[in-house]
């Protein structure tokens, strides 16, 4: 039962849930059967199956991503890169050109270096923030335009309006990682993204306990996306599609306190004289801090610095941390630190990193649910010693 105009916290509890309620469960329970009855017709992809994504769970998901991010449809996959492999792999075939943002998370930027080159796809990286030269890296076979809504681990904000406008001109698909945002922060289908893509297991789910991912956007793309998925076998589980559920029930609750927290730990490593650098958007100093104002909702539970001095020091501040667990991931009620050249980009070369402005010291933060209080005076402590 849709209700236009409600807003997201709304959406969150009650958009995409069956109604009547099954048996009166308040929780949708768990639909764990791999095959449903034959209901008759001969479309292989509307049998019920797990494998293509469409139990009673997958489609309670799937109605509520889309309206949590005001576009026409969505899908769960079996992880963030299932989402991403997935649609790049509908929208590029051999001979075909992809557009990507020259700093993206390790696993996606492996992906175009190591896999699409023997299947016959070209990528060239541009600079989100200089939208006039982007012209001249395109081709005749270029299709799409890849960009993530705040950048892992940069936290670099493009030109989005400006992607939306290009891909319009030249008739690509827009498609936007927009994990790092979460739909409480921004919903690119509001601007004109085609699709937007989610790695489920951060902030959609919120505990650090699944694998799942997320594809949203317009219906026509979803369905051809839906497709390839059931050939790629990318479903996700309904136990995890159960757990994602429940996570996204508290997303907007989560990621509020998270914007909140994530600023007032920015400010203080901004001044804080062992600092020499802090990325977040939400900092007045931050390069597309007015960019990130008009656009966002908020500006998330991520942030990443750098210390003065070696990697060694990066490590012994870590390693004082009593708080924070260091461990890759992010998103989750757990506050969670990484060095990204070990961890998230440790699939690039050291070249590779370098040519991003990704330092071996750099250290990202993920903003749990601790209070901002506690996390702060562990690193006043960590940063005294
Ligand atoms: N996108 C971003 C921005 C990520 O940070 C990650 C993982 O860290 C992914 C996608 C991949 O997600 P998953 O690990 O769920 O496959």
């Amino acid at each position: 039962m849709e209700k236009r105009g409600q807003r997201i916290d709304t959406k969150l509890i009650h958009a995409g849930e069956p109604f009547p309620l099954i048996e009166g469960a308040v929780s949708l329970p768990i639909f764990q059967s791999a095959t449903f009855e034959y209901r008759g017709g001969h479309d292989y992809h509307a049998l019920r199956y797990i494998r293509l994504n469409n139990t009673p769970n997958h489609d309670a998901l799937h109605r509520k991503l889309a309206a949590v991010e005001n576009a026409e449809a969505a899908l769960v996959t079996a992880s963030g890169m299932a989402a991403i492999s997935t649609v790049l792999l509908t929208l590029l075939g051999s001979g075909d050109h992809l557009l990507a943002q020259n700093c993206l998370y390790g696993g996606t930027h492996a992906l175009l270096l190591t896999e699409f080159p023997r299947l016959g796809i070209d990528v060239d990286f541009i600079d989100g923030n200089t939208p006039d030269v982007w012209q001249q890296s395109l081709r005749p076979g270029t299709k799409a335009i890849y960009v993530e809504t705040i950048t892992n681990p940069l936290l670099d904000v493009a030109d989005l309006r400006a992607v939306v406008e290009f891909a319009r001109a030249h008739r690509l698909v827009a498609v936007i990682d927009n994990t790092f945002a979460s739909p409480i922060n921004f919903r690119p289908a509001e601007i004109g993204f085609d699709l937007s893509l989610h790695s489920g297991t951060k902030y959609l789910n919120g505990h650090s306990d699944i694998v799942a991912g997320a594809i949203i956007g317009r219906a026509a793309l979803i369905d051809q996306i839906n497709r390839k998925l059931g050939h790629f076998g990318g479903a996700l589980d309904p136990h995890a599609c159960f757990l994602l559920q429940r996570g996204m029930k508290t997303l907007a609750v989560r990621v509020r306190h998270q914007n909140d927290a994530a600023l007032k730990l920015a400010r203080f490593l901004e001044t804080h004289p062992a600092i020499a650098a802090v990325n977040y958007p939400g900092l007045a100093g931050h390069p597309n801090h007015h960019r990130a104002l008009e656009l966002f909702d908020g500006f998330g539970g991520m942030l990443s610095f750098e210390l003065r001095g070696s990697v060694d020091r990066a490590e012994k501040f870590i390693a004082r941390l009593k708080l924070p667990i260091s461990a890759p991931s992010l998103g989750g009620v757990e506050s969670l630190i990484t060095r990204p050249a070990t961890t998230s980009h440790s699939g690039m070369t050291e070249q590779e990193r370098r040519r991003a402005g990704i330092a071996d010291h750099l250290i990202r933060f993920s903003v749990g649910l601790e209070a901002a209080e506690d996390l702060l005076s562990d690193f006043e402590q960590a940063l005294e010693n």
